[in-house]
């Protein structure tokens, strides 16, 4: 018997889907591209509960016939393109028709659409590949397509989705890069009935400003050129405003939202001596080719392009953007143009005999009214730390008293009572240090590569990494201010202004109360204009706010399923993190052993909360096999 047979459309369809539709992110970019396509001015995407519920779009685009619009939802159904030759002609967004019964085949879809020439439009309804109903309908011009309950045919699908906050924000960036490609449309976007945000049409840089913050204007640098082989147009920030995190950067070819990480390393290239290791600037840069040379066929999600030439566009794309940062003289000139410069012979006195200017020398760390001479804050920091551990109220981890480790002492030893040689005499020739001298070098706590503290144990010695024992102790600290809700805060005297991108709004918003416990205190200005009106008590004034709040925004998204504890720990982590003394840091005795005692007054006093081991201990034995 024949065992070969051809799948069921539907079935077919579902498979497809596995490819185009992931998440709800993932619908609302076909969707949104569907609405370009159709030449549309104005487009409304409307959700709930993160686009599981309900996703909505509403276009005033071209729409569709009666029959078209039954077409569309068949597999390779296209009107973008008739033949393979278009493919490398493409003005569209989509030409696989593959979007509309990916989506059919895992949801229950609502269509309305009428074209301009109708005088009704028409209404399908579609769930699991089946359509349910079909008639005739009154309705706007354009398309409005509602799609229900994503993948509530495939379980396996729903159970990975992520948290609603994170599901969101990955909605909002496809907006955000649909919604640059193209400033001419308006658009908005509502979630569980409130709006999030209206984008009325404009150019480009009101387009960047609407979507992220009215500062970044200032910053923007313009690019314009264009050659034989593409026209290079958009902004580059001024060196000043890299960031350290969430920078904005992104490329358009053709409208086109793409990534590519080979045109990136040229715009780096161009920074590379303007800007701190380890910023980044942010760029838009929108690039119009011959589409017959590049390929965008490359994989129905993914966002990398392949392009003709791509060594000369690279090197175009550098020199224009070296050209701008240029004229805004942002380019320090170093290199003269000597070719006409009469040929001086240098004098011929040695470096050492030329005048040299009078130097004026101080110590800049010299503080005659610091008691402890090392590290500012020290004190306070532990006061608060005892403060706070010092209540017996119960917490989570320290309700197992069994668990509390007795203190320090137990794990290190003292010094070795001396007992104090008695009237032996001693032997010049054998030069026994006196016991006096001894002592009085004796360290309990030594400092090793200004990164590990040692310290005699009754088993051997123990090596702690000062950084991360300095972490795990601000971390229970935090952590415990997020359980008892209960954080101090230092008033700003002048707020910090903030900016953050559209799709981050809803995951800090989601994290300020966690914020507030932790010492924040962050009010909204609207627009994803955020003051920082107060920090945590303790953390330095040098830090960058941004770059720590881009840093929680971060690690809340990759909190896979949204649990708050999680979620908590993670944000406390980050905190701490930014927080805690370099390695390289110089401590006192009195500073080591603050931390030592610090440590071991938490129960979790091994590893870091992020897993990674504090303390290596080595046995008396163990030093014995070295020798
Ligand atoms: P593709 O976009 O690759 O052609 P889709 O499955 O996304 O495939 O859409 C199939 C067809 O449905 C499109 O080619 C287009 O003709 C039509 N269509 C889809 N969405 C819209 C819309 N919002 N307005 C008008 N026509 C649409
Ligand atoms: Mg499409």
């Amino acid at each position: 018997m024949d065992i070969i047979h051809l799948l069921p459309d539907s079935v077919a369809n579902q498979i497809a889907a596995g490819e185009v539709v992931q998440r709800p992110a993932s619908v609302v970019k076909e969707l949104l591209e569907n609405s370009i396509d159709a030449h549309a001015t104005d487009i409304q995407l409307v959700l709930r509960t993160a686009g599981k519920e309900l996703i909505q779009v509403i276009d005033d685009g071209q729409g569709m016939s009666p029959t078209d619009a039954r077409m569309a939802f068949e597999r390779h159904a296209t009107s973008k393109i008739t033949q393979a030759s278009d493919l490398f002609a493409l003005q569209t967004m989509g030409f696989r028709g593959e979007a509309l019964p990916s989506i059919v085949s895992v949801a229950e879809v609502d269509l309305r659409s009428r074209r301009q020439e109708d005088e009704t439009g028409v209404w399908l309804r579609i769930a699991g590949s089946r359509l349910q109903s079909q008639e005739a309908t009154m309705c706007a011009k354009g398309t409005n397509i509602e799609v229900r309950n994503l993948f509530f045919n495939v379980p396996a699908r729903r159970k990975f989705l992520k948290s609603d906050q994170t599901e969101l924000s990955n909605i909002l960036t496809e907006v955000q890069h649909v919604a640059l490609a193209n400033p001419g449309v308006g658009f908005s976007v509502t979630h569980n009935d409130t709006c999030l945000f209206q984008l009325p049409p404009g150019n480009r840089k009101q387009r960047i400003l609407q979507l992220f913050s009215k500062t970044l204007g200032q910053q923007l640098i313009p690019l314009g050129v264009e050659n034989d082989l593409m026209k290079i147009e958009g902004f580059v920030s001024q060196p000043e405003g890299a960031r350290k995190k969430g920078a904005l950067q992104y490329f358009f070819v053709n409208n086109r939202y793409m990534r590519h990480p080979y045109f990136h390393k040229a715009i780096m290239e161009c920074y590379q001596d303007l800007i701190a290791d380890g910023s980044q600037p942010n760029y838009f840069i929108y690039l119009t080719v011959d589409p017959s040379t590049i390929d965008v066929n490359i994989h129905p999600t993914k966002t990398e392009i392949k392009f003709e030439n791509e060594p000369a566009r690279w090197h175009i794309l550098m020199a224009t953007v070296r050209e701008a940062l240029g004229k805004y003289n942002a380019v320090p000139t170093i290199d003269f143009d000597q070719t006409d410069a009469p040929e001086i012979e240098p004098l011929g006195a040695p470096a050492s005999a030329l005048p040299s200017e009078p130097r004026v020398t101080f110590n800049s760390e010299y503080n005659p009214f610091r008691k402890t001479p090392i590290m500012e804050n020290w004190q306070s920091l532990y006061e608060d730390f005892s403060r706070a551990t010092d209540k017996p109220e119960a917490l989570p981890s320290r309700m197992n008293e069994e668990s509390l480790p007795s203190r320090m002492a137990t794990i290190l030893d003292d010094v070795p009572d001396y007992v104090e040689p008695q009237s032996v005499p001693v032997d010049p020739l054998q030069a026994v240090p006196s016991v006096e001298s001894h002592k009085s070098t004796f360290r309990k706590y030594l400092q090793v590569a200004g990164r590990y503290i040692v310290a005699s144990t009754r088993q051997g010695m123990i090596i702690i990494d000062q950084q991360r024992a300095h972490t795990t102790v601000l971390f229970d600290r935090y952590y415990h201010q997020i359980c008892r809700r209960q954080g101090v805060t230092q008033q700003e005297l002048f707020p910090e202004m903030i900016d953050i991108a559209k799709a981050d709004v809803p995951v800090l918003e989601s994290i300020l109360p966690t914020l507030k416990y932790l010492g924040f205190e962050i009010d909204s200005l609207g627009g994803g204009s955020y003051a920082v009106n107060g920090k945590p008590a303790s953390l330095e004034n040098s830090t960058d706010m941004h770059a720590l709040l881009m840093q929680m925004i971060e690690a809340t998204r990759e909190e896979t399923h949204g649990v708050r504890e999680q979620i908590d720990r993670s944000l406390a982590l980050q905190l701490s993190k930014a927080q805690a003394m370099p390695t390289g840091k110089l401590l006192s005795e009195e500073e080591m052993s603050q931390l030592v005692d610090a440590l071991y007054d938490i129960p979790e006093h091994t590893y870091t909360p992020d897993g990674r081991l504090i303390a290596v201990q080595l046995t008396a034995e163990e030093l014995a096999n070295r020798f």
